[in-house]
Parts: C-alpha cells; sequence; structure tokens
C-alpha cells in the first residue's frame, strides 16, 4: 500500500478501474470501426460512433517518451520516471504510467515493457509497467 493519490473513478472511466481491480488492462474500442480509443470518450476520435465497449488488451508496448522527476510528490519517492506507454494494440494508442523495477536513469524511449499491477488500497490497483 502507498501513500498515492486514489483514482476518483467517474461514469466514464469506471470500467477501466474495475478492470485494474480484476489484474485486467481494459480500453474502450469503437464497436463500429475497431479503433481503440483512450483516454475514454464518449463517442470514437476515428468515426464518431457512440457505441464503445470496454475490450481486454495485451498490456505490451513500448515506452514512447519519458520525464524523470527529481522532486518528491505525494505518494512518489524521487527520482522516479513517468511514462508514456504506446501499446501494441494500435500506433497512437498512449497511456501515462510508471515503470517499475527499472532505475529512472536506466529507462529508455522503444524500451519494450508490460503491464504490472500494484495495489494503493482495499480494491484500488494501478496499471504500472515494468521491462519485459
Ligand atoms: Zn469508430
Amino acid at each position: 500500500m502507498s501513500d498515492r493519490p486514489l483514482p476518483l473513478p467517474d461514469p466514464e472511466t469506471a470500467f477501466f478501474w474495475e478492470a485494474t481491480a480484476r489484474r485486467q488492462l481494459e480500453i474502450l474500442r469503437c464497436q463500429t470501426c475497431k479503433t481503440w480509443v483512450h483516454y475514454p470518450k464518449p463517442s470514437c476520435w476515428n468515426c464518431s460512433s457512440g457505441d464503445l465497449k470496454p475490450e481486454r488488451v495485451s498490456g505490451r508496448g513500448t515506452v514512447y517518451s519519458y520525464t524523470v522527476t527529481h522532486q518528491d510528490v505525494p505518494g512518489y519517492t524521487a527520482p522516479f520516471a513517468v511514462v508514456i506507454v504506446e501499446l501494441e494494440e494500435q500506433a497512437g494508442l498512449r497511456m501515462v504510467s510508471n515503470v517499475v523495477d527499472v532505475p529512472p536513469e536506466d529507462v529508455r524511449i522503444g524500451m519494450p515493457v508490460e503491464v504490472t499491477f500494484q495495489p494503493v488500497a482495499e480494491d484500488v490497483w494501478l496499471p504500472l509497467f515494468k521491462k519485459r
């Protein structure tokens, strides 16, 4: 457990946190054109369809970009890396997270990663990434 700020699910993001509580990563997918949509939105950016449903993704991806923070913030002890991970399901399908088990100075753009889940409260699990 940690003192990290907890996610505050709303109707658009509740599915995401319910999935991470099962240690699964789910992303909204347009049922009309099959485009993945993240962050969650009420309609597809590609075809404007409102028919979006959560589907499980592999959790595999690569580091698209990152920054190393050298100042403590609540729940995080500096230095730590904030990463943008591009998931393998779709070019441009990216999420912000942290890399664990890799020193911040060893994080690299293009590094292959996969999701791992860390509990921060009862039934609240954060999707983080580890090197693969
Ligand atoms: Zn669509």
